[in-house]
């Protein structure tokens, strides 16, 4: 008989499983997703890095068309003010098969939509219980439906509901006292910053990722931002006014380039990240992506990291393997240790403000970017 797995959660964690689940007959695999569709109209961006679109490429990621994504190949560090202190060689660590890759984030999902069955994800659905019984576990929906499965995935993201109802516990994220600012940005006079490539500008607490993402030049634009915020401020974040405000207070004081940000349709979020990796009470419950362990963007490895732990689960399972839930966690706490200390430092390094720090940074940097065994420690570990 098949076994029987239930996915919560379509983002991409979700779905890559889907993907890798679809072709193995002795599995039955339903993805359950609260909203009503997926967001295929989103213009932001995502940097895939070369750990991820290896994963990617098992399910047929090259075959996106070459004019919907971008292969970049340097990374430019910057000032705020566009001068450039010098760049890093992010192509090294490609493959003939696998490139570090920039691509709209609407376009992965569609991807990974497009290769499913249409039967594969059921929408509308949020679980409100779940009961253990032999090997199996039962869930009930919020629509008074229930079903048996023999594996429970849980990728319902970083606030995951589906997590809190497990622990019997309400798991809160950290607020990283910093919000992200995004832009998707056409055809405009960027003054002197790389078109071809991914581009940071570090200022004072803040800094801006800057990549195209696809051949048409389409641009991602992310400000990370510290912003302590009180519970008024928290609720006016979906406010142009109150975006355009922190903008002017912080990054324009640095980049009167920037201003054309003021024009752009604009988004806002609060940045979390999670506190601990938390295993699961049973067994057969596993988490994966953000609902297993958030990161800090500064790094770029969020999705990739959902995308390595997808992979790993789905070949433990398969496999058969006789403790998954260790075997599972054993990795993806080395993998989340190592994506978290590079994203905190990351973190810390592009916000510095004091300027001796700052000058010694620049410094710093421009003998690291060089150095074959600091850059192979640092992110071929990652990329690898
Ligand atoms: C500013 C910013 C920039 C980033 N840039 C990058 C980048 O360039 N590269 C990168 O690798 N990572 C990046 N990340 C991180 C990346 O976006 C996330 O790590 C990744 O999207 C997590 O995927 P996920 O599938 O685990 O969760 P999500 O994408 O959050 O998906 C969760 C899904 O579960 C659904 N859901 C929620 N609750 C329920 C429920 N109760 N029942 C059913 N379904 C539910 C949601 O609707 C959603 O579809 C960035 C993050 C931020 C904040």
């Amino acid at each position: 008989m098949k076994k029987k797995i239930a996915i919560i959660g379509s983002g991409v964690a979700g779905l890559v499983l889907g993907n890798l689940f679809k072709k193995n007959s002795e599995f039955e695999c339903v993805i359950y997703e609260k909203d009503t569709k997926l967001n295929l109209e989103e213009g932001f961006g995502i940097q895939l890095g070369v750990n991820s679109v290896n994963i990617l490429n098992k399910i047929g990621f090259a075959q996106i068309k070459k004019n919907e994504k971008f292969f970049p190949s340097k990374l430019n560090f910057c000032l705020m003010n566009d001068d450039k202190i010098c760049d890093l060689n992010i192509s090294q660590f490609n493959t003939n098969t696998s490139k570090y890759t920039t691509l709209k984030r609407s376009t992965l999902i569609k991807f990974l939509k497009e290769q499913l069955l249409s039967d594969s994800i059921i929408f509308n659905k949020k679980i409100n219980n779940i009961k253990k019984f032999d090997h199996k576990i039962n869930i009930s929906f919020d629509d008074g439906s229930k079903d048996d499965f023999d594996y429970l995935i849980v990728s319902d993201g970083i606030f995951s509901h589906t997590k809190s109802i497990v622990e019997k516990d309400n798991y809160k994220a950290n607020f990283n006292n910093s919000v992200a600012i995004r832009a998707f940005i056409k055809d405009k006079n960027m003054g002197k910053i790389d078109r071809d490539n991914i581009s940071i500008l570090m200022g004072s607490n803040a800094h801006i990722v800057f990549y195209p993402i696809n051949e048409q030049k389409h641009f991602n634009l992310v400000c990370i931002i510290r912003q302590k915020l009180n519970l008024n401020s928290f609720n006016r974040l979906k406010d142009l006014d109150f975006i355009k405000l922190i903008l002017k207070n912080t990054i324009l004081k640095e980049n009167n380039n920037l201003l054309y940000l003021l024009e752009e349709d604009l988004k806002c979020w609060p940045i979390y990240n999670s506190r601990k990796i938390v295993k699961p009470a049973y067994n057969n419950i596993f988490y994966v992506g953000d609902a297993l362990y958030a990161f800090l963007p500064t790094m770029a490895q969020g999705a990739a990291q959902s995308i390595e732990a997808a992979n790993e689960l789905f070949e433990l399972i398969i496999n058969d393997k006789k403790d998954i839930q260790n075997e599972y966690l054993k990795n993806r706490i080395i993998r989340t240790n190592l994506v978290n200390q590079r994203s905190k430092l990351n973190y810390f390094i592009f916000h510095l403000s004091n300027p001796f720090l700052k000058i010694l940074r620049n410094k710093i940097l421009k003998l690291f970017v060089k150095n074959k065994i600091f850059i192979n420690n640092y992110l071929g570990k990652i990329y690898k």
